[in-house]
């Protein structure tokens, strides 16, 4: 529910410090002695809306959005219970519906966050992550796979283009090579990438402690876990595996930034400083490992 400003009436959303209409600062000062409602928290401050639960008056920065939608005042918003993620109803939805319905809520409703349970268990959290990093995996495994079993039909095609292998073993080691790779990209995979969520957890709530962040571990960690969502998106050959890292960024800042209830900055720092912070260290080694890999591939 939005409130009318106080001076162009363009509805506001509760949780706006200032007019999305004419700009003006809607934390407003009451005058002394004066007759307008004043907000139950700040007695400086006038009142713009009214609380739909307790219907006391509240200023800008005590204004809330309930979880329906509703007004409420910031002490009513803190009492109000969390709501389980459709992965916390396991038991209820049954495993695949679980899974399926926070694929949702993650990726499509991330606002959702903000009222959402904070807590997890640390197995609930990384069986999550787990199940996401499946689909990239054997997609990555697949495609390496084709690639290795094709090229030597390739070349085997256009044999003026390839040196002459010797004793013809060539063509089939590579085939060997990339069942060989299939396997350990969709077995070693999924693990790799559980203990990639659990270092990549540890490090941001550093950050976000940094930031001023008083939840435990377990609320990082849930909130990174559920973000990797995006990499489902994996199963797409080529494009779901360029557009999953950036849609789990933006589902982990919602994600911090709503689990931990801090603020839009300090989920921003702590989403982004350690990814930002290894490309610039790894960034330049990665591409020198592959620039080696490529150009021995192409001498041989
Ligand atoms: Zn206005
Ligand atoms: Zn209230
Ligand atoms: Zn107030």
């Amino acid at each position: 529910m939005s409130i009318p400003c106080p001076y162009c009436q363009h509805p506001f959303p509760p949780g706006a410090q200032s007019c999305p209409g004419c700009g003006a600062s809607l934390l407003l000062e009451a005058v002394p002695g004066g007759t307008q409602p004043v907000c139950a928290v700040h007695p400086t401050l006038r009142g713009l809306g009214t609380c739909s639960r307790c219907g006391t008056f509240a200023c800008a920065r005590c204004l809330r959005s309930g979880p329906q939608g509703e007004t409420l005042c910031v002490r009513c918003h803190q009492l109000e219970p969390d709501a389980p993620m459709p992965w916390d109803q396991r038991q209820e939805l049954g495993m695949w519906r679980a899974f399926w319905k926070t694929l949702g809520q993650v990726l499509l409703h991330p606002g959702t966050f903000s009222h959402a349970r904070a807590e997890g268990r640390t197995s609930d959290s990384l069986l999550f992550a787990l199940l996401c990093s499946v689909p990239a995996c054997f997609m990555t495994g697949l495609t390496y796979m084709l690639i290795f079993v094709g090229m030597p039909s390739l070349m085997e095609a256009f044999p003026e283009s390839s040196q002459p292998t010797g004793d013809g073993s060539g063509p089939v080691f590579m085939r060997w090579l990339g069942v060989v790779m299939f396997v350990a990209t969709t077995l070693l995979g999924p693990p790799l990438s559980v203990l990639m969520t659990l270092m990549g957890a540890g490090v941001d709530h550093l950050v976000l402690r940094a930031g001023g962040v008083t939840r435990p571990f377990n609320v990082t960690l849930r909130a990174h876990s559920l973000s990797e969502a995006a990499w489902t998106l994996g199963i797409v050959p080529f494009i779901g595996t360029q557009v999953a890292p950036f849609w789990a960024l933006v589902s982990r800042f919602f994600a911090y930034r709503g689990l931990h209830r801090t603020t839009t900055g300090t989920a921003l720092v702590g989403t982004l400083l350690a990814p930002l912070a290894s490309c610039c260290l790894c960034g330049g080694g990665y591409i020198g490992l592959l620039f080696l890999i490529f150009s021995r591939a192409a001498q041989k």
